[in-house]
């Protein structure tokens, strides 16, 4: 059952260009930063133009629903103000040149009019990015704040919060991890004329979060069972590489052995972001641990 009901609006050069995406590489979460705007009001403004400004996003989410405006295979302004910072997003169709517009989902997040996201769009945001990560074969490596993109106070509250951020992804990733048996078979998706392939065929994102693709990845590395979850299997295997007790568990002498393996700053602490994941995704990313 979806949760995301399709409302769109008409083609018009300011909110619904027409053209297609390249592929989906990724989903960007924005906040509205309209104080008591829902998600019915921003499909009229937007369908109304958006005052003759080009943006807009297709998925917008208050705490009663979450309205898809522009069809997912079509091109929103939401993200692309300034240079886009990840290299992995950057897209070229037509006109558009490395533009994370080309290659994303954007997701607005409605505000309440004191100020703040409600719990209730924030769970229903989770249901939605969950419902895109398995259309589009993403996982939580895959979600990104408009801030990662292109460095913009957006969504606010999780640039001044990293760890509600943080929290959101785990939500995320802790909904796909309950269809993990049929999501580790490979799938192919076709949007437009380009295919993307499965997640784990491509680069890691290193971005210092250790989400379920890093593990996948690892896991290949490691020659274990790859089905994106950090099991004791794969602990014990990290643990043989950096010759700590191999227990299954990842505690502090296991991640002081990585740290050291990484030749990062040695704590003991798994950061978000840390230092020493983003140097075992460089590593992974070479097919190395
Ligand atoms: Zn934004």
């Amino acid at each position: 059952m979806t949760v995301i009901k399709n409302d769109y609006i008409s083609v018009n050069k300011y909110t619904r260009p027409g053209s297609k995406l390249a592929s989906v590489k990724g989903i960007v979460l924005h906040w509205t930063a309209n104080a008591g705007g829902t998600a019915k009001n921003h499909k009229t403004f937007f369908g109304n133009g958006g005052g003759s400004r080009y943006a807009g996003a297709h998925i917008f989410v208050d705490k009663t629903e979450a309205l898809c405006i522009v069809p997912l295979n079509e091109v929103c302004y939401h993200a692309n103000e300034s240079t886009c910072r990840i290299k992995k997003l950057f897209g070229k169709v037509g006109n558009y040149q490395g533009n994370a517009n080309v290659t994303t989902i954007g997701v607005e997040m409605c505000v309440e009019k004191n100020g703040t996201i409600h719990k209730d769009t924030i769970d229903r945001t989770v249901n939605v990015v969950t419902e895109l990560c398995k259309k589009f074969g993403l996982d939580d490596g895959d979600l990104y704040r408009h801030y990662d993109i292109t460095g913009k106070n957006c969504p606010a509250p999780w640039v001044t919060k990293p760890s509600e951020w943080a929290k959101f992804k785990d939500a995320v990733q802790a909904k796909l991890k309950g269809k993990a048996n049929t999501s580790t078979t490979n799938k192919t998706t076709s949007i437009g004329t380009i295919t993307k392939v499965s997640a784990d065929k491509e680069e890691l994102v290193v971005d210092g979060y250790w989400g379920a693709a890093t593990t996948k990845r690892l896991q290949k590395v490691l020659g274990v069972t790859v089905d994106g979850v950090l099991g004791k299997a794969t602990i014990r295997a990290i643990q043989k590489k950096v010759s700590a007790d191999p227990d299954g568990i990842l505690g502090k002498e296991t991640i002081k052995g990585m740290q050291k393996r990484f030749n990062t700053p040695v704590d003991g602490i798994i950061s978000k972001p840390s230092t020493m994941v983003k140097a075992m995704q460089r590593k992974l990313n070479n097919n190395k641990f």
